[in-house]
C-alpha cells in the first residue's frame, strides 16, 4: 500500500447480501468467526421475514449486526415512482438501484393470485420493434440480488396487507437468457425451501428465443414454466418484429422447445401480441398451428400495448375472433389475456419511458 493513500480513499463497494447464495454467505460469516447457525438465522431474516434493516434482526448479537451494517448492505431498492390501475388490481413500481439506474416491476392481482413481473436487465439489447424496453436500448444487466429484490419488494407490500406473493414471472425489462447466470441464481434463491420457498411451477421465465439459453435451461432440472415471445410464425414476419430471429430462426427455436418439453415434461407457453394488420391474419394463425403440431404448448394472446416508438395498433375484435377460430380449428389451446393495467402503461418498459419524459418536461 502506498503511504500516499489517505484514510478517506474511496471505500470498496459493500457486499450486497441479496447477491450471495447460501454457501457464499456461509463462508463470509465463517470468516468472521461466526457459528454456522447464525447463517441460517440471517438467511431467514433476509428471505423469510423479509427484513429491510439489520436492527430488525433481533436474535443476532449486536456486534454481528454492527459488523453487517458496517461491511454489507441488504440491497433493498428504493421505490421512486408507483402507478396503480383504476381497478386497483395492478400496480407498477419504478425501483432505483444503487448506481441510480431504474427498473420496473409490476404486481398483478387476479382472483387468488398475486403475481410479480420482474426485470432482469436495464433496457434490452434485442430491440423488438413494438417493445418500449427494446426502444430504450441496453444499459446493463441486473445482478441476481437486484432481480430477487424486486420480488421481495412486492412480497413485503403484500404481507403488510395480509396477503402473499404467489407467482413470479421474469417478464419485465430485459432478456433473462442474455443474463443467464443472474436470472438462474435469482430463481434458485426464490425457490429455496429454507428461504422464500416459492413453488417452482409458480415461476415463469419469458424469452424472446435465445436458443442456446433454452437448451441450457432444459438441463437445469427445474420445473419452472418457459414462455416464448413468438409473435410471428413465419421467419419473414418474425425477422421484422424480433431482430434476434435473424440469428435463431423458427426451425432452431422450435427444435429447442421440443427438447425443453422432452427434458422437463413441462408445457411451453407462447406469447403473441396481436398487432392490427401485421400478425393477426388467419394465415399467421394457421402457420402457428402448424408450428405447434405435436408440441405440448399453450398460446397466450395479448392485445398490443401501444408504445410511442411503434405505429402498430392492437387488433380489433373481429381480427381476434378470426385468429382464435383458426386456432380452434387446429385444436391449439389458447387464452386471450385481458388488457390488464393498460391504463397505467403496464407494458414492459413503459413506466421508465414515462418517468424519463416527465423529468425532461420539468
Ligand atoms: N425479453 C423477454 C422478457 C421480457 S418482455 C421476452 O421478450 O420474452 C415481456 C413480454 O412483453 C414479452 O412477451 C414481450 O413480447 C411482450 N411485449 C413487449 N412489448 C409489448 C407491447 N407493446 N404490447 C404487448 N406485449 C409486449
Ligand atoms: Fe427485449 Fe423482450 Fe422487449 Fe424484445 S420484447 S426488446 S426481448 S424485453
Amino acid at each position: 500500500m502506498s503511504s500516499m493513500q489517505s484514510p478517506t480513499s474511496i471505500p470498496q463497494s459493500p457486499t450486497r447480501l441479496y447477491d450471495l447464495d447460501l454457501p457464499t454467505l456461509q463462508s463470509l460469516l465463517a470468516g468472521w468467526g461466526e457459528p454456522a447457525y447464525r447463517v441460517r438465522q440471517l438467511w431467514e431474516w433476509l428471505y423469510v421475514h423479509l427484513a429491510t434493516d439489520f436492527d430488525q434482526m433481533t436474535n443476532l448479537p449486536k456486534p454481528l449486526r454492527e459488523q453487517l451494517a458496517a461491511e454489507t448492505i441488504i440491497g433493498v431498492p428504493q421505490m421512486v415512482d408507483t402507478v396503480r390501475s383504476a381497478d386497483g388490481e395492478t400496480r407498477k413500481d419504478l425501483l432505483r438501484l444503487e448506481d441510480g439506474e431504474t427498473v420496473e416491476a409490476v404486481l398483478m392481482r387476479y382472483r387468488r393470485r398475486c403475481t410479480a413481473c420482474i426485470s432482469t436487465q436495464v433496457g434490452c439489447p434485442i430491440g423488438c420493434v413494438f417493445c418500449a424496453t427494446g426502444q430504450m436500448g441496453f444499459r446493463r444487466s441486473l445482478s441476481a440480488g437486484e432481480i430477487v429484490a424486486q420480488a421481495l419488494h412486492f412480497a413485503r407490500i403484500l404481507r403488510a396487507e395480509g396477503e402473499r406473493l404467489t407467482n413470479v414471472v421474469l417478464m419485465g425489462m430485459g432478456e433473462p437468457l442474455l443474463n443467464y447466470d443472474a436470472s438462474l441464481s435469482a430463481i434458485r434463491r426464490l425457490i429455496d425451501p429454507r428461504g422464500f420457498n416459492l413453488g417452482q411451477r409458480r415461476i415463469t421465465l419469458s424469452t424472446v428465443g435465445v436458443v442456446p439459453g433454452i437448451e441450457r435451461l432444459a438441463g437445469e432440472g427445474l420445473q419452472i414454466t418457459l414462455a416464448i415471445s413468438l409473435h410471428a410464425a413465419t421467419d419473414r414476419l418474425r425477422d421484422q418484429l424480433v431482430p434476434l430471429n435473424r440469428r435463431y430462426g423458427l426451425d432452431a427455436l422450435f427444435e429447442a422447445c421440443h427438447h425443453y418439453v422432452k427434458r422437463t415434461g413441462r408445457r411451453v407457453s407462447f406469447e403473441w401480441a396481436l398487432i392490427e394488420g401485421v400478425n393477426d391474419s388467419p394465415m399467421q394463425a394457421k402457420a402457428l398451428a402448424a408450428r405447434l403440431a405435436g408440441l405440448l404448448a399453450h398460446v397466450n394472446l395479448i392485445p398490443l400495448n401501444p408504445t410511442p416508438g411503434y405505429a402498430g395498433r392492437p387488433s380489433p375484435h373481429a381480427a381476434l375472433t378470426a385468429f382464435t377460430a383458426e386456432l380452434e380449428r387446429h385444436r391449439v389451446p389458447y387464452t386471450v389475456r385481458l388488457r390488464r393495467g393498460v391504463d397505467i402503461q403496464a407494458g414492459c418498459g413503459q413506466l421508465r419511458q414515462h418517468s424519463a419524459g416527465q423529468e425532461e418536461a420539468t
